[in-house]
């Protein structure tokens, strides 16, 4: 018992002299970071000094060398707008000689207002994006993104777009071809079936009920014929847009009104809540009466029998905003990142006995698109979908867009 005693308190003994010695240390060393540096210390500080100097030299030549290397244009530009750098890229794209770009104001470096206005936009706004085929005798197709930094400078991103354009382009015109081409035959074996449709009654049940089938399924048909020529007009932008000032709440009021006689034979009631004044939108009436009525027509088509649909129209100081409410069978949340796609259906079964192509909603988001404006979908599987659209009331701002 008496040893233990004796072991313990040599412990505690020695435990107190080592705390007393490392708080004697810790004070000298305080002592010493506060002291002036010696000369001994200035050597090493200018050392330092040095190593950290070659680093940030290494990190700025390795830039350099990145800025070379990426395929795409990179410029900077100063908030005076001069530009201070750019790279091989930015001079080829641009069709300038080597080197005769930095040090000049954008537009005498640029030679082109419409790079100008994006850096321009980028420094006021935060950020920009434009495309525009550069007047050189390989005109390619330029994609410009500028950037504003934290120094208040910007960035600006030249990048070759032509060969997508072309390829897209490409892809456009064969399904426009292809459209074309299935068009007549399809309107011809159309028409056949509702001639044949209209004489049912003199023809045995069975072959009757095969009739009526053939008729729906070339209906189907037909549609996915016009809105595959739609949507490749729409991408492909050959669908000009009739900008005018149009009020989207008579729209949707106009819209409904297209839409009471397919919601009446489904039993469900459409609703129109929209504020007494709505600000004027810059936008083309019958496009956006189409992505409305693509909207409007699925609300309709996924709801139960004596369910309503709500359009509301509400409006902020730059967008107003057009929402399809319904109470219908919902999307499940996996499918709904997915929905915009073309072709894209949540449930091919079902929507088979609906009918449909899968081609409405991504209609809908190009025509939304086109206007500046986005679109967006928020749905509850068993409960109900309300899909929306802003429009900004400034209308597609085709040149330098902020906030890309
Ligand atoms: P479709 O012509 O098949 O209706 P859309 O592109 O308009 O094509 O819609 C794509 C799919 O999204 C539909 O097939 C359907 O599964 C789902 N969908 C769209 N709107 C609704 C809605 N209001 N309620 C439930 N599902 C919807």
């Amino acid at each position: 018992m008496g040893a233990a005693f004796e072991i313990l308190a040599l412990a505690a003994v020695g435990a107190a002299i080592a705390l007393l010695l490392a708080s004697l240390l810790q004070r000298r060393g305080t002592h010493a970071a506060h002291r002036p540096a010696q000369p001994a210390d200035t050597a090493e500080l200018e050392n330092r000094l040095r190593d950290a100097d070659a680093r940030a030299a290494a990190v700025a030549r390795d830039a350099a060398l990145l800025v070379e290397l990426v395929g795409v244009g990179v410029v900077r530009v100063a908030p005076d707008l001069t530009v201070t750098l750019a790279n091989e890229a930015a001079h080829r794209l641009l069709g300038r000689r080597a080197g005769a770009m930095p040090g000049k104001s954008a537009l005498e470096a640029f030679t082109d207002h419409r790079v100008e206005e994006i850096v321009r936009t980028a420094l006021e706004a935060g950020s920009a994006v434009g495309e525009l085929t550069v007047r050189t005798a390989e005109a390619p197709t330029i994609l410009a993104r500028a950037r504003r930094t934290t120094s208040g400078d910007a960035w600006l991103v030249l990048e070759d777009v032509s060969e997508l354009r072309r390829l897209q382009r490409i892809r456009a015109e064969f399904i426009d071809n292809l459209g074309h081409e299935l068009r007549t035959p399809l309107t011809t074996v159309s028409l056949l079936a509702e001639t044949l449709a209209a004489d049912a009654g003199s023809l045995p049940p069975k072959a009757a009920e095969r009739v009526a089938k053939i008729e729906v399924e070339t209906g189907h048909l037909v549609q996915m014929v016009n809105e595959l020529l739609d949507l490749s007009r729409i991408e492909s932008g050959t669908a000009e847009l009739l900008v005018a000032d149009l009020d989207l709440a008579a729209l949707a009021t106009a819209t409904a009104e297209r839409m009471r006689l397919f919601a009446e034979r489904q039993g469900v009631a459409i609703d129109v809540a929209a504020p007494a004044a709505v600000p004027l939108v810059r936008g083309d009436a019958e496009r956006l009466g189409q992505a409305l009525l693509n909207l409007l027509h699925n609300a309709i088509k996924f709801s139960a029998p004596g369910s309503t649909v709500t359009i509301r129209v509400t409006a902020t100081e730059s967008r107003v905003i057009v929402a399809v409410e319904d109470h219908g069978q919902g999307i499940p949340r996996a499918d709904l990142p997915r929905i915009f796609e073309r072709f894209y259906k949540v449930d091919r079964a079902r929507s088979r006995v609906a009918g449909g192509t899968g081609l409405g909603l991504s209609i809908a988001r190009h025509i939304v698109e086109a206007h500046g404006g986005r679109i967006w979908a928020e749905s509850e599987e068993g409960v109900g979908s309300t899909f929306s659209f802003a429009i900004p009331v400034t209308g597609p701002d085709l040149r330098a867009t902020p906030g890309a």
